[in-house]
């Protein structure tokens, strides 16, 4: 989406009305600047833990309106003091694995433990094709109904990165709500995890019965970042399938080296709908807190994870600016032709429209 200056002059505006709406569209535009609350008020109502105001500010951080960016970065420096002081946690599997029923279980759990959990999700099906892998569907009934339960969908964005980057936020603005755990769910089909790799402390993967099959579809990188493999569904007539597969992946990750954490990654077997091996996973999560923080592990991460968005950012910042340029659009049309009909080299035509840009 694009805004002309104008219309960015016009939101930022004092309370005067445009000249030219109708009355209806004048009312709401005076409802909705009387709603309109300040950063204070924000930052105020998520140190409160109000889920409401929580919601609202995620809002804010998934707007695209560069008046509500300006705002959401206010908003964020000031909780970032309060931010932090969580464990965070990714959870990842291919659709059907049952990620929803086994969050629902495990909120759950860590809820009855006292703990306040709120849950992320990454998908990146939604930005690309609008529809969704996570599901449109009902998800995590009674989690959602539980007052020291958060749940947040995905959020729309044209690029994975852009989503990520908004899951991050949120991330922040929750942990100042006082959600000391955060679960970050995604779909493990692609690039995706290592977003969320680089936003969490913890990576867990759910399996299901019959590895052979599933080791190879699974994309290995993704089974090295894990710390936890948990496969799922271990009830009824797939409980030895479940052991069998339990016993190939901890043969698979033999042959891996040592995780930088230093704490081994560890495979279960679990059943998110009988709800067994569920305590067993969280208190390997929080063993694997304290082994981490104990040498040191939990915090380099998180600070190179800081680095790594700090990076992330400036790169996207800049090929935003880039591909936004007049000249450079027009341009770019007439270079990518050239390169497909072979009258030019991607490199030296790449060089050309960066000369441009910075004007050599
Ligand atoms: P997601 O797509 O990964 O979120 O998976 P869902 O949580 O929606 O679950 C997919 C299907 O697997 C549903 O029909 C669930 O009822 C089922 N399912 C989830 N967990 C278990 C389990 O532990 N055992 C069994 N037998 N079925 C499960």
């Amino acid at each position: 989406m694009s805004f002309s200056k104008k219309n960015n002059k016009k939101s930022n505006s004092s309370k005067s009305l445009p000249s030219s709406v109708n009355p209806n569209a004048a009312q709401q535009f005076l409802r909705k600047k009387k709603k309109e609350r300040s950063v204070e008020d924000f930052v105020k109502g998520i140190k409160k833990g109000d889920r409401t105001i929580l919601s609202q500010a995620i809002t804010l951080v998934e707007s695209t309106r560069p008046s509500d960016q300006i705002k959401t970065q206010r908003i964020i420096e000031d909780c970032l003091p309060y931010s932090g002081n969580s464990i965070r946690v990714g959870i990842t599997g291919i659709p059907g694995v049952g990620k929803s029923t086994f969050i629902e279980a495990l909120g759950q759990h860590v809820i009855a433990q006292k703990r306040k959990v709120a849950v992320l999700a990454i998908d990146p099906s939604s930005s690309v094709t609008k529809g969704s892998i996570l599901g449109d569907k009902t998800r995590m009934n009674d989690l959602s109904l539980e007052k020291n339960a958060f749940i947040r969908p995905s959020p729309a964005g044209r690029s994975l990165g852009g989503v990520a980057r908004k899951t991050r936020e949120t991330i922040l603005l929750c942990e100042a709500a006082g959600f000391e755990t955060v679960f970050v769910e995604t779909v493990g089909v692609g690039q995706s995890e290592t977003a969320v790799h680089s936003m969490v402390d913890f990576f867990l993967l759910l399996l299901v019965p019959g590895a052979g099959d599933e080791l190879q579809g699974i994309k290995r990188g993704i089974v090295e970042m894990a710390d936890i493999l948990a496969v799922n569904k271990a009830d009824g007539d797939q409980l030895d399938a479940a052991k069998n597969a339990r016993k190939e992946y901890r043969n698979a990750l033999h042959l891996m080296p040592l995780k930088e954490s230093g704490v081994n990654p560890k495979v279960l077997t679990c059943s998110a709908i009988e709800q067994t091996g569920i305590g067993e996973i969280w208190k390997l999560i929080l063993e694997n807190q304290r082994l981490t923080k104990k040498n040191q592990f939990f915090y380099k991460k998180r600070k190179e994870q800081s680095l790594f968005w700090l990076h992330e950012q400036i790169g996207n910042g800049l090929k935003d600016f880039f591909y936004k340029n007049e000249k450079i659009k027009t341009r770019l049309e007439e270079i990518e032709r050239e390169v497909l009909e072979g009258k030019r080299n991607s490199f030296s035509a790449a060089d050309e429209l960066l000369n441009m840009f910075l004007g050599k």
